[in-house]
């Protein structure tokens, strides 16, 4: 048997230098930032500051970039052992930008790897990764279904001299104000077969004349950099095309199976401050002469929520595994991505029923918490496209097999 759960010696010891890390340094910085913000939210120049100090910190402390090669300056973790570091550092809100192990800088650090030529290497990730510059990912447009990326309507047409001109409108661009380049999907072949060959990845140098920031959308949970995007007439030269004509669709897909993951390791975090915060109430609060904790629908929710803490733990850990090994991972990453968003959303909803009306005032974390995961089921492919693709999965799995295994885990139970 080779099953082993516990941690190998190396990857703990960066896990605890990253959790020392995040209370020794990121934590203060953090509670000193919202302490001197009028109304809570702080200036932007103030978080820009901040993050530029506590990154020249994580060189320091050598927990920068823990996810990249050690060529590239990074640690050389895998996806299972990011799964323990990114828990560490999601329990504060700049955490994984501190490590510059944020979303979507992620995302397009591992796409820029696996996808980029030499040259754009040089020119854009390795900034990327020296934190000098940010980037973003546009590819969701107002007008079509995000769910179905074949609808994209912003158009690439190319020139005569091998430039393409691109025109269109994207939307919920996270980042997108103030990045140095973005990776744009546009529309190159739309008569293409099969449609998904249609799209092809651009490398945009930003700001770029076409390229205008419209508004940072005001979400349920405030103005957070998800921007909208006019472009009119942005030029790009051929050689910024990212992995090659028609691949944007593939593209997509290989970097979102890992950022999605990735996504799912930080709300782990959240998820363990909700459950935290739960049972410190529920133990400290007294009535009918005993902790409300003593009550057993209070430990239903309490148990409910360790359970299912437990299940995406286990589920981000094989998907992890599987994306390490080469093996296929769509599903489990589907199951893992569904199950940890849907968890977040429930645990901190129980947190905030337990701790009754301290729990809807914004005395706790917990309401701010609540508005930032109902977005977890939206984004990175919302709940119903993992349903459809995980049922899609079992019944082929049970036509072309007779069996169920390959769509739910590969563990030959
Ligand atoms: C905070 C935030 C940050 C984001 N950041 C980025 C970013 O950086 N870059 C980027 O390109 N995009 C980004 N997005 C966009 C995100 O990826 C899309 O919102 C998502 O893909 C869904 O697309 P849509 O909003 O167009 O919804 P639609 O595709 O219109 O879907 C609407 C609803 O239809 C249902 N649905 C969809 N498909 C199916 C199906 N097959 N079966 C049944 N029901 C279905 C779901 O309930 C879904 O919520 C971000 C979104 C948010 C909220």
């Amino acid at each position: 048997m080779s099953i082993d759960f516990s941690l190998p010696d190396d990857v703990e010891a960066i896990r605890l230098r990253v959790r020392d890390f995040i209370d020794a340094e990121v934590r203060p910085a953090e509670e000193k930032l919202y302490a001197n913000a009028p109304g809570g939210e702080p200036e932007r120049r103030d978080v820009v500051a901040m993050i530029i100090d506590l990154r020249e910190k994580a060189k320091e402390w050598e927990v920068w970039l823990p996810h990249m090669p050690v060529e590239w300056g990074g640690l050389g973790l895998g996806p299972t052992a990011m799964a323990f570091v990114s828990a560490e550092a999601a329990r504060t809100n700049f955490g994984p930008f501190i490590l510059n192990a944020q979303a979507p800088d992620e995302g397009n650090q591992h796409t820029l790897l696996h996808h980029a030529t030499p040259d754009q290497k040089e020119r854009y990730l390795r900034p990327l990764l020296e934190g000098r510059v940010r980037s973003c990912f546009a590819m969701t447009e107002p007008e079509v279904s995000g769910s179905d990326p074949t609808g994209i309507q912003t158009s690439a047409v190319e020139e005569a001299n091998g430039d393409w001109l691109i025109n269109g409108h994207k939307w919920y661009i996270s980042g997108a104000r103030g990045a140095k380049f973005a990776i744009l999907i546009a529309k190159t072949d739309p008569e293409a077969n099969p449609p998904q060959a249609s799209n092809t990845a651009f490398l945009v140098d930003l700001p770029a004349e076409g390229w205008e920031v419209v508004r940072d959308i005001d979400t349920m949970a405030g103005a957070h950099n998800h921007c909208e995007i006019r472009i009119t007439n942005l030029r790009v030269p051929a050689e910024n095309i990212l992995g090659g004509r028609g691949n944007g669709h593939l593209l997509g897909q290989a970097r979102l199976g890992p950022a999605r993951l990735a996504h799912c390791m930080r709300w782990i975090a959240q998820i363990e401050t909700a459950l935290e915060l739960m049972v410190t109430r529920a133990e400290s609060r007294q009535l009918h002469g005993a902790p409300l904790a003593d009550k057993q629908a209070i430990q239903w929710m309490m148990a409910d929520s360790a359970m299912e803490l437990y299940a995406a733990k286990l589920m981000v850990l094989h998907a992890a595994y599987r994306i390490e090994n080469d093996l296929p991972f769509r599903q489990e990453v589907s199951f893992a991505k569904h199950h940890v968003a849907n968890t977040l959303w429930r645990v901190v909803d129980r947190a905030i029923q337990v701790h009754g009306a301290l729990g809807y005032s914004t005395d706790t974390p917990l309401e701010k918490m609540l508005r930032h995961a109902r977005a977890a089921r939206l984004v990175d492919g919302a709940d119903e496209v993992h349903q459809a693709l995980i049922a899609r999965n079992l019944r082929a799995s049970w036509r072309d097999t007779g069996s169920l295994d390959s769509a739910t885990g590969t563990l030959s139970f």
